[in-house]
């Protein structure tokens, strides 16, 4: 199956996923990336077959990719960031 035809995780993976990049954002006292490394990521996925636009999220983790950039504790599932 080609990447830009993968579906979107479903509810319980989102959430799952959500919970666990919360905690470790938490854990380390919420710390974000600066805005250079954020527009870096963001032009990224902006380019990845994998963003679903609709819903500004990754097909492959689940997460809405304008929180989870800004994360300092939080990488690119598929290793582009
Ligand atoms: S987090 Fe990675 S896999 Fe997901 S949309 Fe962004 S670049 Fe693509």
């Amino acid at each position: 199956m080609d990447n830009k035809d993968k579906k979107e995780p479903g509810i319980i993976k989102k959430s799952f996923s959500l919970g666990k990049a919360l905690f470790r954002y938490a854990k380390e006292g919420f710390p974000n990336v600066s805005q250079e490394v954020y527009e870096q990521r963001m032009m990224l996925c902006n380019s990845c077959e994998l963003l679903d636009k609709q819903s500004a999220s990754c097909k492959s983790c689940g997460c809405v990719v304008e929180y989870k950039g800004r994360m300092e504790t939080e990488s690119c599932p598929e290793k582009k960031w």
